[in-house]
């Protein structure tokens, strides 16, 4: 196969921001009210610059050992980071030196580590819509405990609530649920109404339901080379 025929990293950025456009208008929103965040984790730097070429300020990255010497590289390009990966509560501090935005605030452990971070660093609690507490996020019924630590924190800001959806749950229902959850959470911290959800399978169904922040990867990057 020649390849000529696959669409080209620009394409694809296109493909996605038209579907993101459409998706904004099916649910009575404006495009430029939504954030797509580009996932490049496992990808290299120069696709990361081709991107910035295309327009894109706004890239996320789930693993400190690799997005810290990749923000390194491109300091100076005024690029907009968001740590969307589990944290380590002994690297949160390094994470938020260099992320604009920290989208996976799920333990008090996490808040505490951060109090004496330097600046503010916005963020997002990140909430577990699966029954297993073992996956990622805060259990639902610790969403307003947090959010509160969070929000009495001088160096966090809080954007609002993120989750992923999970497996075997139509993702238009999980993102019903996460909603619902953004609601109990703007009761308590009423600025707090962003919402970080939608990835490559999901994204229009997150649009639909009020996303405001998107992290997409492979449909944008093409399919992650292995991790390192
Ligand atoms: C990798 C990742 C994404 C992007 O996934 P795609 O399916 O490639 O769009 C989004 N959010 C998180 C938390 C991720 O780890």
């Amino acid at each position: 196969m020649s390849g000529s025929d696959l669409p080209s990293l620009g394409e694809r950025l296109q493909i996605v921001q038209q579907h993101v456009a459409d998706a904004a208008v099916a649910s009575g929103r404006v495009a430029g009210d939504i954030t797509t965040v580009v996932v490049t984790k496992f990808q290299p730097v120069a696709l990361i610059r081709e991107l910035v070429a295309a327009g894109v300020r706004d890239f996320g990255e789930s693993r400190h050992q690799e997005a810290q010497p990749k923000a390194a590289e491109l300091d100076g390009l005024d690029l907009s980071w968001h740590f969307v990966g589990q944290l380590q509560t002994k690297k949160a501090r390094q994470v938020a030196e260099y992320s604009t935005v920290i989208h996976s605030i799920d333990r008090e452990s996490l808040v505490r580590a951060l109090e004496s971070a330097p600046g503010t660093t916005d963020c997002f609690v990140q909430v577990n819509l699966s029954d297993d507490l073992r996956r990622g996020g805060v259990a639902q019924a610790d969403v307003e405990a947090l959010v509160e630590h969070v929000a009495s924190t001088p160096s966090l800001n809080l954007l609002g609530v993120m989750a992923v959806a999970p497996l075997g749950v139509h993702p238009r229902v999980a993102f019903a649920a996460l909603r619902t959850v953004s609601e109990r959470v703007t009761a308590v911290v009423p600025g707090a109404s962003a919402i970080s959800a939608g990835m490559t399978n999901d994204y229009r169904e997150a649009i639909l339901e009020g996303a405001t922040h998107l992290r997409i990867g492979s449909a944008i990057t093409g399919n992650r080379p292995d991790p390192r």
